[in-house]
């Protein structure tokens, strides 16, 4: 993701030039808390020293620990962490939970590991952070290429260097070792629960709404399932090696059972084949973002023309497309809340450890969906007070209540 935090910059300068918020605040957030740089020694199986560079980025904890996810990506830079982890401040502070902005990870291609190469990584890493992570300091989650498995080794190793056994150091477990119910569905279920505020608003049917999903991983994927369920007509579908259509709506179900067997959704009876591109410029009602970054930018988002975008992904969106696409009248529901349900069920799982406690899966979505809800309610009555675009209306949200929290923290310091 070349030049993120430029963007998140640009972004962040667009809310403050209509929020109430002062000058100051806005420029201590312009900057991460601490950067931590770390080497990750590493012995592979052929007996040879490898050296790999992990990040991890604590931007702001004003309102509770550091939260974020770890990638091991071979792409990972720290541009690319720092973005991450200031995306990760704002999205705590919408949906209004007591979680800062954390991210991290390591530059390597986990393809080209195995499976017990990847647990040493994880490991040194470990060891390499114990004294910048913890259950009240920064609580580490899976991102890009990062698993359940992966916390479990976390968890375990930070256990052993502390001695004492610390379940909430990181969230997205295994259910058997301290995981939340329905984690790995809580990014798709919480961007289910905006759309269908969203359509409470627009007085539409399912029936009548048209959706193309770029991404069938965890989180396309799981939401492709849902919209399915509930009646939608998901008529394009897409993953790395290509994209589907279909005029008529497609069977999810079957769909997923073929990406199963066939390793892509590409060639599934009956549909078009199309590329990631061409799908992106559908003429659909509903995009939904939910693969990478940079998708939609200045040379693509005047050839969009669905009428409402929404980001599962981190930062698919480009500053200049987003100009674009407000003068065109395509509403954005932005990744800082669109994808704000696993950050949310992370913070469940979080307190479920510290509290000792277990809730079941019901109790988990009916939670989810009251914070989405309230979230979106928020978003969207402050983005027609400014009149503005719905991401700058979540900045704007997020950055009246960062200043709240530093204001209560700093009534009786002097900085
Ligand atoms: P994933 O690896 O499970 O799935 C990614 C999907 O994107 C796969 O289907 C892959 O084939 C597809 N893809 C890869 N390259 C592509 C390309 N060039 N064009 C089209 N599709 C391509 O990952 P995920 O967990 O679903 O994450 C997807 C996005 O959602 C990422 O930006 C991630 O940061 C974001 N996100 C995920 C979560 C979560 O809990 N999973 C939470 C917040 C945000």
């Amino acid at each position: 993701m070349q030049k993120a935090f430029k963007n998140v910059l640009k972004q962040l300068e667009k809310a403050s030039s209509i929020a109430d918020v002062d000058n100051e605040v806005i420029e201590i957030l312009k900057v991460p808390d601490r950067i931590i740089q770390v080497k990750v020694p590493v012995r592979m199986d052929d007996g040879r020293l490898e050296i790999f560079k992990g990040y991890r980025v604590q931007h702001n904890n004003w309102s509770g620990p550091y939260k974020g996810g770890l990638r091991y990506f071979h792409l990972v830079n720290l541009d690319e962490v720092k973005a991450l982890a200031f995306w990760m401040t704002i999205k705590c502070a919408v949906v209004d939970i007591p979680m800062g902005g954390g991210k991290g990870g390591i530059a390597v291609d986990p393809k080209k590991l195995s499976e017990d190469e990847i647990l040493k990584l994880t490991r040194s890493f470990t060891r390499a952070l114990s004294d910048n992570i913890g259950a009240k300091i920064d609580i580490p989650a899976p991102d890009v290429y990062t698993n359940p498995q992966i916390m479990e080794c976390i968890t375990d190793e930070y256990s052993k260097i502390k001695c004492r056994e610390d379940l909430a150091v990181v969230t997205g477990k295994p259910m058997k070792k301290g995981g939340c119910h329905g984690r790995d569905r809580a990014t798709a279920m919480g961007g289910y629960f905006v759309l269908e505020e969203l359509m409470k608003k627009l007085k539409k049917n399912p029936s009548q709404v048209r959706i193309a999903i770029q991404g069938f991983g965890n989180a396309g994927g799981v939401m492709a399932d849902l919209c399915f369920d509930k009646g939608y007509q998901v008529v394009a579908v897409s993953d790395s090696k290509g994209g589907i259509y279909s005029e008529k709506a497609l069977d999810i179900s079957k769909v997923k059972q073929y990406k199963e067997e066939e390793g892509t959704v590409v060639g599934f009876q009956k549909t078009k084949e199309i590329t990631n591109e061409e799908l992106l410029e559908l003429n659909v009602d509903i995009l939904i973002l939910a693969a990478l970054e940079n998708q939609v930018t200045q040379s693509n988002a005047s050839k969009v023309k669905a009428k409402y975008i929404l980001e599962l992904a981190n930062g698919p969106t480009t500053p200049s497309a987003d100009e674009i696409l407000f003068s065109k009248g395509i509403e954005v529901i932005p990744d800082v809340l669109a994808n704000a349900g696993g950050v949310v069920v992370s913070y469940f799982e979080w307190k479920q450890n510290l509290e000792k406690k277990h809730w079941e899966e019901d109790k988990v979505f009916k939670k989810l969906k009251k914070i989405m809800t309230r979230a979106f309610d928020k978003v969207y009555e402050i983005r027609s007070q400014k009149k503005t675009n719905l991401r700058t209306a979540a900045f704007v949200l997020a950055i009246e209540r960062l200043q709240r929290k530093w204001r209560e923290r700093t009534k009786s310091e002097e900085l």
